[in-house]
C-alpha cells in the first residue's frame, strides 16, 4: 500500500529524514514511535504530500508521488489523516464537517453523503452529536468526529499523528477504542503514537525513529521484549 525507498527530506539545510525505507502492506497496522523531533510527523505527512520529499521514492497504492498535482489529488482521496488537534471546521456542524469533502471533492449527492456520515458517526458512537458544533463537544468526541470525517472519504489508508496526545486521560480510551475497532475492521493504518498498549494490542509492526532515521522495526512482541539498538532501549526505558 505504501512503499518508501531511500527517501530523504531537508527543511532548508536541515536533513530531517535520512534514507527512509518502509513498506506498509495492505491491511497492516504500523505504529511509529520515537523521541520528539525525530521526524515521525514529517515522515507520515510525506505519505499524503503534506510535506515534500527531495530524494528517493514514495508510492502509495502503486502511484508514485511526484509534483504531478493530479496524482497528489488521487492519493489524498485515498489517504485519510487524523491529527493531534482534530482540525475540525469550528463554524460547521459535526455532520457538515463530515459531508464537506464527499460533496465538494467527490461530487457525491448530499443525501448519500449524509447517510454515510451518520453511519460512521454511529460507528464512532456519537450519532447524537451530529447537529452540534465542534466547540460544544469534548476533546474525545471531537477526535472521534475527526476519525469519522476521514472515513467518510472511504480511504484505503488511515494516518494518525498522535491522535490522543492532546486529550485528557479519561478521553484517551474512547479514542483508542475507536482506533482498535478500525484496526479490527481491516483498515491499513500508520499511527504515530506513544500509546504502547495500543501498539501491543493492534500493531503488526512497530517502527522506531531517531534523528530522522528508522533505527529499528519489528513486531511488537520482539520490539518490546528484545529491542536491538541501544537508542530503542533508552527510549523504551523512558516511556514504559
Ligand atoms: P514530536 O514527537 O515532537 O511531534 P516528530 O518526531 O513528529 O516530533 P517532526 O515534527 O517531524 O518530529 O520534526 C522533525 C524535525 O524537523 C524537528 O527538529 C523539527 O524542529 C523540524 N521541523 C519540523 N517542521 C519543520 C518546518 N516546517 N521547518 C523546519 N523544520 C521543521
Ligand atoms: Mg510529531
Amino acid at each position: 500500500m505504501v512503499q518508501m525507498t531511500d527517501m530523504n527530506k531537508w527543511y532548508g539545510p536541515f536533513h530531517v529524514l535520512r534514507d527512509i525505507t518502509l513498506t506498509v502492506h495492505r491491511g497492516e497496522r504500523i505504529v511509529v514511535c520515537g523521541p520528539s523531533g525525530s521526524g515521525k510527523s514529517t515522515m507520515i505527512r510525506c505519505i499524503n504530500r503534506l510535506e515534500e520529499h527531495q530524494t528517493g521514492r514514495i508510492t502509495v497504492d502503486g502511484i508514485e508521488l511526484t509534483d504531478d498535482v493530479k496524482k497528489i489529488e488521487i492519493i489524498r482521496r485515498e489517504v485519510g489523516m487524523v491529527f493531534q488537534h482534530f482540525n475540525l471546521f469550528p463554524h460547521l456542524t459535526v455532520l457538515e464537517n463530515c459531508v464537506l469533502a464527499p460533496i465538494w471533492v467527490r461530487k457525491e449527492p448530499r443525501r448519500q453523503a449524509e447517510e454515510r456520515a451518520m453511519a460512521l458517526l454511529e460507528r464512532v458512537k456519537i450519532p447524537e452529536q451530529a447537529k452540534k458544533y465542534p466547540g460544544q463537544l469534548s476533546g474525545g468526541q471531537q477526535q472521534r468526529v475527526a476519525i469519522a470525517r476521514a472515513l467518510c472519504m472511504t480511504p484505503k489508508l488511515m494516518l494518525f499523528d498522535e491522535p490522543t496526545s492532546a486529550l485528557d486521560p479519561e478521553m484517551i480510551k474512547e479514542v483508542l477504542d475507536t482506533m482498535v475497532a478500525l484496526a479490527e475492521s481491516g483498515m491499513t493504518m500508520v499511527c504515530v503514537t506513544h500509546e504502547m498498549g495500543f501498539a501491543k494490542t493492534v500493531a503488526d509492526r512497530v517502527v522506531f525513529m531517531d534523528e530522522g532515521q528508522i533505527v529499528e522495526q519489528a513486531p511488537p512482541s520482539d520490539f518490546f521484549a528484545n529491542p536491538r539498538s541501544e537508542r530503542t532501549r533508552l527510549f523504551l526505558s523512558q516511556i514504559l
